[in-house]
């Protein structure tokens, strides 16, 4: 997964867009992370608001989708 740009708002809260990352429309969704409160993403463009979790990996940022199954 590339294209992950960050920004640091320099409180607990992070902000991440990822591109394509809609299940919707395949457009660019906004993650938004606050510590005890999960994650949320959102599209702007079809105003798809979903709960996601967010893994730290070596990798880079893996982000799964509360309506996704997995184990
Ligand atoms: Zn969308």
């Amino acid at each position: 997964m590339t294209g992950i740009t960050e920004k640091n708002t320099g409180e607990a809260v992070s902000e991440f867009t990822l591109p394509d990352g809609c299940m919707l429309c395949g457009g660019a969704v906004t993650i938004r992370s606050t510590p005890g409160n999960g994650a949320h993403s959102y599209c702007p463009h079809c105003h798809w608001l979903s709960r996601t979790r967010l893994r730290m990996r070596k990798e880079g940022l893996e982000i799964a989708y509360a309506t996704q199954a997995f184990a």
